[in-house]
């Protein structure tokens, strides 16, 4: 696992998340939050099918010794366009696994049954049971309780999520099926993320979006496409075998086994670079009846161009006080680690910590996938 420097050497470390929902873990609070510990390259390794152990994983690095959660407005459903839900707390902690426990409780959900909590907890990490958790504050608990109640979390299939809509979605296993049935932690959550922000960005979406067919994992089964509508496999780990428009489809998995991702080595993608590819392999097969779009997890910028090509709806990376941002950020970003670079500071030192190499590896943030 590799993190900046400073955050694993730490000696006090102040975790300071937002109260939501997410679509791919249930819940994002203090330990979810720890996803950003990483940058890019390293984020992204296993943020698929084992993502809750990852996270899990992650708790070793560093634990918080302060915790507050804003949730005066929280976030409910989804993760990158959530419904605001007032809540009106701040919530504080010095117990990781205790808090996101406390969370749990006061929205109704058992925290047993979000799985990066429940190993955390089966690692020692802290107690999740109510009793054990002294809290107090200038509520009570059980007023808290009241304001959350009707509180929604995200958790739901790609298959159902699009039921009634134009998009019609097949998932079946990633890779390590013995482990799981769905792969909860990357691409069938990130096209979930992507309508949303198309939504927002255009009410019309769905009545723009023609009838397409996503297909996730090791489907078996038919594709139910009629002539002239389109069928894309989305993910490495996508593998079909079938019929589309009388013609024979054999889709192989693509997936490397995880042991092949070296962190020493692990390289980002630049945005920019990642959406001309994108835009270029959909030109390249418009007509063909199906597509891959390859990557593990494919994130959700490739998957907002994707459904943004299909359907002609609104594209946010066009619009105007969102591209000048867009633009400034990535601008800022190339240019720390240029900077960087020619002062000798090489791009791959994230490791640096685990060398005993004491100078600062902090990265600027990359205006990619924010979660
Ligand atoms: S390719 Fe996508 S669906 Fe398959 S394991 Fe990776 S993130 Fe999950």
């Amino acid at each position: 696992m590799f993190t900046p420097e400073p955050v694993a050497k730490a000696d006090f470390f102040v975790n300071c998340p937002k109260f939501k929902a997410h679509p791919w873990t249930t819940v994002t609070f203090s330990m979810k939050n720890y996803i950003g510990i990483q940058d890019d390259r390293h984020r992204l390794i296993d943020h698929d099918h084992r993502l809750n152990e990852k996270i899990a994983d992650l708790q070793y690095i560093v634990q918080p010794q302060f915790i507050a959660i804003d949730a005066i407005t929280a976030g409910e459903g989804r993760m990158l366009t959530p419904v605001p839900f007032p809540l009106n707390l701040v919530i504080m902690g010095d117990n990781q696994l205790a808090f996101d426990a406390v969370c749990c409780h006061l929205i109704g959900v058992d925290p047993m049954t979000v799985d990066h909590l429940r190993l955390a907890h089966e690692r020692g990490f802290g107690p999740v049971d109510l009793a054990s958790i002294r809290i107090e504050g200038d509520v009570t608990f059980e007023e808290a309780r009241a304001r959350a109640k009707g509180f929604k979390v995200g958790l739901i299939r790609v298959e159902k999520y699009f039921e009634g809509t134009h998009i019609t979605a097949y998932a079946g296993p990633p890779p390590e099926g013995e482990k799981t049935d769905y792969c909860w932690g990357g691409c069938p959550g990130a096209i979930e993320e992507a309508i949303e922000i198309l939504r927002l960005f255009d009410a019309q979406t769905d009545t723009k979006m023609p009838r397409v067919h996503v297909v996730f994992g090791a489907y078996e089964g038919p594709i139910d496409a009629a002539p002239g509508e389109k069928v894309i496999f989305i993910g490495d780990c996508a593998a079909w075998e079938g019929k589309l428009h009388d013609q024979v489809v054999q889709l192989r998995s693509v997936y490397k086994d995880r042991a092949t991702k070296d962190p020493h080595v692990a390289k980002h993608d630049d945005i920019f670079a990642k959406m001309a590819s994108v835009l270029a392999k959909l030109r390249r097969h418009k007509d063909d009846p199906f597509i891959r779009l390859e990557g593990c997890p494919v994130s959700v910028a490739e998957q907002v161009l994707f459904l943004v090509f299909f359907s002609g709806a609104k594209n946010p990376f066009l619009d105007p006080v969102e591209s000048v941002a867009f633009n400034k950020a990535y601008l800022q970003w190339r240019s720390v680690t240029t900077l960087r670079r020619l002062q000798g500071i090489p791009y791959q030192r994230a490791g640096a910590a685990d060398r005993g190499d004491a100078r600062p590896t902090v990265e600027a943030p990359s205006p990619t996938d924010a979660e």
